[in-house]
C-alpha cells in the first residue's frame, strides 16, 4: 500500500479505505469515501481490471455532492458565504441537488437555475428537497439566456453567492484532495489509466492533478488521463487537435461542452475517446443486467471509454472510471422504451 501525501480536507472514509471510520453527525462528512467496484463484465470482456467509483452512493446520489460541499466549504472559509446566506447556481441538476442538501444542513437558501430539458426525475427531486427552482429554456453558452449566464445575473440581483462550478477552482480542488487519494488508496497506487467525462471538468481535472502528484511523490509513472466525451461536445476535438468543433448530439445529461471550463484550463489531458450514445447505453444496460448496478448515461460513457482503452492496451492493465449517478434519475428517458425507440437507441430485452 502506497501512502497518500496529499492532505485531505475531510476524512477519506468508506469501507474500502484503510482507516475507515464512521462519519461524524455532519452530513457533509458523509460525502465521498465511496466504494471502488470491480466491474466484472467490463473486466472479463477485456482481460483488464476495470473499476468504477460508486459515486451514486453519495447522499445526494451523484459525484456532484463532492463539488457542492467543496464549493460551500471554500465560500465559508473565504467569508463570501455568510450565515443564512443564499447560494445561486446554474446546473444540469446534480450540483443543484448537492448544494441544496448541504445548504439545508448548514442553513443556506439555494436558488437553482436549470435547463428545462433535463430529466423530470431531477426536477422533481430538486423540488422535493426544497430548492428554489427556476427552469429556463435550453440555450447554447454563447446565448445570454443560457442557464449559466442566467444564474450569474440572478446571483448579482439577489446579492447572493454564485457557486460558478464551471470556473470556481474549489470544484476541482475538492476532487484533488479527496477523490484522487481515495482512488490511490483503493487501488494500492496501481492504476494505469483513468477515464472520465467532463461537465465542469472538476472531476477530470482534480483527479488528474491529484493522481499525478501522488505518483510523482512515489517516483511512479502517472496514470494516463483519458477524457470520455459524448457526441455533440467539442472537448474531444480540443484534446485531439486543439479544435473545439462539434458534431452530433447526445441524450446524456450533465456532460459535454462547447468551451473549455475554467476547471479544465491548464490541465494536460493525455487522450480522449468520443462515445456514441448507443455504445454508452450498452454499458449502462450491461452493468444493470450483469452486476446489479443501475447508473445514468455519463457512467455508461465512462465505462465505454475504459473498455476502449483496455482493448487498445491489451490484457493486464488497471483502469478506473466514475459511476457518476444512478439510473433512477433517468427512468423516464434512458429506461423508457418509447424514448429509446424515438432516438433510435437499443432497448434492453427486459424493457422491450
Ligand atoms: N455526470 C453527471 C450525471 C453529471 O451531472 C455531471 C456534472 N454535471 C458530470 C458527470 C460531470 O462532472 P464534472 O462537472 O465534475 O465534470
Amino acid at each position: 500500500m502506497v501512502e497518500s501525501t496529499i492532505p485531505t480536507e475531510r476524512p477519506v472514509t468508506g469501507p474500502n479505505v484503510p482507516g475507515w471510520q464512521v462519519p461524524s453527525a455532519n452530513m457533509g462528512a458523509s460525502i465521498g469515501g465511496t466504494p471502488l467496484i470491480r466491474l466484472k463484465h467490463a473486466s472479463e470482456l477485456t482481460g483488464c481490471t476495470i473499476y468504477g467509483k460508486a459515486e451514486f452512493m453519495n447522499p445526494g446520489g451523484s459525484v456532484k455532492d463532492r463539488a457542492a460541499v467543496a464549493i460551500i466549504d471554500a465560500a465559508e472559509r473565504d467569508g463570501t458565504l455568510k450565515p443564512a446566506g443564499t447560494i445561486v447556481e446554474g446546473t444540469a441538476g446534480n450540483t443543484g441537488i448537492g448544494l441544496t442538501l448541504v445548504g439545508n444542513a448548514r442553513g443556506y437558501r439555494c436558488v437553482i437555475v436549470m435547463p428545462e430539458t433535463q430529466s423530470q426525475e431531477k426536477i422533481d427531486y430538486l423540488r422535493m428537497i426544497g430548492a428554489d427552482l427556476r427552469l429556463v429554456p435550453a440555450k447554447p453558452f454563447r446565448d445570454p439566456g443560457n442557464y449559466v449566464h442566467h444564474s450569474r445575473r440572478l446571483a448579482e440581483e439577489l446579492g447572493a453567492v454564485w457557486a460558478n462550478q464551471f470556473d470556481n477552482l474549489a470544484n476541482r480542488e475538492g476532487h484533488r484532495r479527496a477523490m484522487a487519494p481515495e482512488l490511490w488508496h483503493q487501488t494500492g497506487g496501481r492504476l494505469d489509466a483513468f477515464t472520465c467525462a467532463c461537465g465542469t471538468g472538476g472531476t477530470l481535472a482534480g483527479v488528474a492533478l491529484g493522481l499525478r502528484e501522488l505518483s510523482a511523490a512515489q517516483g511512479m509513472k502517472a496514470p494516463e488521463i483519458v477524457l470520455a466525451d459524448p457526441e455533440g461536445s467539442g472537448l474531444y476535438g480540443w484534446v485531439k487537435t486543439g479544435d473545439l468543433s462539434v458534431t452530433g448530439s447526445s441524450v446524456t445529461e450533465g456532460i459535454g461542452q462547447s468551451r473549455v471550463p475554467g476547471n479544465l484550463e491548464g490541465i494536460v489531458i493525455d487522450d480522449a475517446e468520443r462515445i456514441p450514445d448507443a455504445e454508452a447505453l450498452e454499458q449502462v444496460f450491461a452493468l444493470l443486467k450483469h452486476e446489479g448496478i443501475s447508473v445514468g448515461g455519463s457512467a455508461g460513457i465512462n465505462i465505454a471509454a475504459a473498455i476502449r482503452v483496455a482493448r487498445r492496451w491489451g490484457p493486464g492493465h488497471v483502469i478506473a472510471t466514475v459511476l457518476c449517478d444512478g439510473g433512477s434519475r433517468y427512468q423516464s428517458k434512458l429506461f423508457n422504451p418509447e424514448f429509446l425507440r424515438a432516438k433510435n437507441l437499443p432497448v434492453p430485452s427486459w424493457l422491450a
